[in-house]
């Protein structure tokens, strides 16, 4: 990882370390019965874009908003669709960051500025950072 630092750090003596793994699952149904699933127990994705906690926050609060106005079963339908296209973003940019090919991580790091400096592309990637790109959560609607 060093590598990727514009300069190149001596480590002198480690205290503490541990293995970090990317997962990347979603459970089919978010519901068996009376057992609801939310949050990493539902999906689990890696940190780039930083929305696996916001996406648990909504998971529970929608699941609260359905069990209080009774339409529960419609859990899975309303929120698997969100993680799914979560975990594709997170999963291709995490490709692209990854990525073994110098080239590819040279091209990535000098184009992705490029494109996101232009305002059309920029606020599209903007709105998918900050959760913006989903359904308006249907408890904040005015009646
Ligand atoms: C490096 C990194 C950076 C991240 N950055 C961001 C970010 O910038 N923004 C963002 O939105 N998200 C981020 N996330 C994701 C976020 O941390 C998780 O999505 C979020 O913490 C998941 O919350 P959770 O409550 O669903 O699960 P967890 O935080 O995993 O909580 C589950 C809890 O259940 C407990 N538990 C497990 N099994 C049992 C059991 N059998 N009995 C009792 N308790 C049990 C565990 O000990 C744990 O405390 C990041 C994640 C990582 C790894």
């Amino acid at each position: 990882m060093f590598n990727r630092l514009p300069f190149q750090p001596k480590v002198k003596k480690v205290k503490w370390q541990s293995e970090f793994r990317i997962s990347d699952r979603l459970v089919e149904s978010y519901q068996r019965g009376n057992i609801f699933l939310a949050g990493d127990a539902a999906h689990i994705h890696s940190p780039v874009g930083g929305r696996g906690m916001n996406l648990g926050i909504e998971d529970a609060a929608t699941l609260a908003w359905l069990i209080a106005t009774r339409t529960a079963g419609r859990y899975t339908a309303m929120r698997h669709p969100i993680a799914r296209s979560v975990l594709r973003m997170t999963g291709v940019q995490t490709s692209l960051l990854t990525s073994k090919s110098a080239a590819l991580r040279s091209i990535v790091s000098r184009i992705v500025p490029l494109l996101t400096g232009l305002p059309v592309i920029g606020s599209k990637v903007l709105e998918q950072f900050s959760g913006l790109n989903v359904p308006f959560p249907p408890w904040l609607e005015k009646d």
